[in-house]
C-alpha cells in the first residue's frame, strides 16, 4: 500500500517518511490511534516504503518488485499477527498464519476494518472472541530468527497488539533486542490494554482523527457521494473512515427521524403517557427491520446527535442543522447533562451488543426502558 492511498493524515505521513530517511525509525514502533483513523493502513504503507528499492520523496515508487509484493501483502519478509480464532477443534496452535488468506482478502478490500468485523468474518457471525496466542508468538520468534529472503528488512506487523495480553511477555526479548534489520510495527487502539513492559520498549506514534475535509473529498471523488451527503457522513463519523464507509449505504434522514422517535417514546414512557406502549412498539419494530449494519448506523447517528445536544446545551457551536437542530433545541430544555451522558452510554452499549449479533428487538426495548427511567429522574446505574 502506498501513502497516497491513505485518507488524509498528510503531516503524519511526512513524519514517518522523514523518520525512515533520517534513520530515526525505532526497531519497535507503536502506531496508536482510534478505530478508523488508518493505523493499519499507515503501517502497511510504512512497511512498503521501508522495503521499496526506489523511494520517492513523498511515497514508495509503487512499481519495483518489493512494492508490487507489498501491495498484494505477499512479500516473504512482511509478517503479520492479528487477533484470530481456532479454525476447528483440531486446531492446536491457533496462529495468525492459519488465516492469512482471509487476512489478505479482508485488508486488501478494506484496511480500515475493525477487529469486531474481522472476527465476525472468521467466525462467520458466530460471536467468537479473538486473541493472539502464545503459539502464535512462538511461530513469530521462529520466523524472525531466519534470514531475510528478498528485502533488507524483516517487518513484523502486529495488528491490535492489545490482544496479545500477557502473551506479549513472550515477545519481549525479541522486541527489546530484535535480530538485525527487523522492525516491529505494533498497531494499537487502546494503549491501556497493552502491558507496560511492551509500551516502554516502543516508540509511540499517535495517529489523530481524520480531518472532515480530507474524508469528504475522498467520499466525493472516489465513492461518488454527493457533496451534501458526504458532509453529513463526515460529521457523524467523528474522524473515523471505518464509520464513514459503513454510512455509505445509510439514509441519514431515517436516522434523523428514528432518533426523534426514540427520544419521544422514552419521554412518553417516562411520564406515563397513554400512547407510550404503542410508540415503543413502533420504535422497536422499525429498528428491528433495519438490518444489522443500519442498526449500527442508527446508533452512531444517535451518539453524534446526543453529543451535539450536549454542546448546544453548553452554548457551543453545533453541527446540527434543519429539523434535527429545531428538535434538539426543544430537547435540551428537558434533558440535563447527566441524563444526556447516561443516554449516550446506553446507546453506546446498544451499539456494542448489536455489533456482537445480539437480538435487536430485546436490545432496543431494554434501551428504551432504561432511557425512560433516566428521563423520569430515577437512579439508573450505567457503566461504560
Ligand atoms: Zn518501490
Amino acid at each position: 500500500m502506498q501513502f497516497a492511498q491513505i485518507v488524509g493524515q498528510e503531516l503524519l505521513k511526512q513524519k514517518l517518511i522523514q523518520n525512515v530517511n533520517e534513520n530515526r525509525l525505532a526497531h519497535a514502533t507503536m502506531i496508536l490511534g482510534a478505530e478508523g483513523t488508518g493505523t493499519l493502513a499507515l503501517a502497511l504503507a510504512l512497511a512498503q516504503y521501508l522495503m521499496c528499492e526506489d523511494r520517492q520523496e513523498n511515497d514508495s515508487c509503487g512499481t519495483c518488485s518489493q512494492c508490487v509484493k507489498n501491495a498484494k501483502m505477499i512479500h516473504p519478509d512482511l509478517h503479520f499477527m492479528y487477533p484470530n480464532i481456532k479454525k476447528d477443534s483440531s486446531d492446536k496452535i491457533q496462529a495468525s498464519t492459519t488465516w492469512i488468506k482471509e487476512w489478505r482478502e479482508t485488508i486488501l478490500h478494506n484496511p480500515y476494518v475493525n477487529v469486531t468485523d474481522w472476527i465476525n468474518i472468521l467466525g462467520k457471525g458466530d460471536n467468537k472472541q479473538g486473541n493472539i496466542t502464545k503459539g502464535d508468538c512462538h511461530e513469530t520468534i521462529k520466523k524472525l530468527s531466519l534470514k531475510t529472503y528478498e528485502s533488507k528488512y524483516k517487518i513484523q506487523i502486529i495488528w491490535m497488539a492489545e490482544y496479545l495480553g500477557l502473551e506479549g511477555n513472550t515477545l519481549l526479548k525479541l522486541i527489546e533486542e530484535p535480530p538485525a534489520d527487523t522492525i516491529f510495527l505494533l498497531v494499537v487502539e487502546n494503549i491501556e490494554q497493552v502491558i507496560n513492559t511492551i509500551i516502554s520498549r516502543t516508540q509511540i506514534i499517535k495517529v489523530p482523527q481524520i480531518e472532515d475535509i480530507d474524508m469528504k473529498n475522498i467520499l466525493v471523488t472516489k465513492y461518488e457521494v454527493s457533496e451534501e451527503s458526504a458532509k453529513k457522513i463526515c460529521r457523524i463519523s467523528d474522524g473515523s473512515f471505518y464509520t464513514a464507509l459503513k454510512m455509505l449505504d445509510g439514509d441519514e434522514n431515517i436516522n434523523d427521524e428514528l432518533v426523534m422517535l426514540f427520544l419521544k417514546c422514552s419521554f412518553r414512557k417516562a411520564f406515563k403517557q397513554a400512547d407510550a406502549a404503542k410508540l415503543m412498539e413502533e420504535m422497536v419494530t422499525q429498528f428491528a427491520t433495519l438490518g444489522r449494519e443500519k442498526q449500527k448506523n442508527f446508533c452512531k447517528y444517535a451518539l453524534f446527535y446526543l453529543r451535539e445536544c450536549m454542546l448546544l446545551r453548553q452554548g457551543m457551536n453545533t453541527k446540527l442543522e434543519g429539523a434535527e437542530l429545531d428538535y434538539a433545541k426543544k430537547t435540551i430544555a428537558y434533558i440535563n447533562e447527566d441524563q444526556f451522558e447516561k443516554i449516550h452510554l446506553i446507546i453506546n452499549k446498544l451499539h456494542y451488543h448489536i455489533e456482537r449479533n445480539a437480538a435487536p428487538k430485546s436490545q432496543m426495548m431494554s434501551t428504551l426502558l432504561q432511557a425512560s427511567r433516566i428521563l423520569a429522574g430515577e437512579h439508573v446505574l450505567v457503566t461504560s
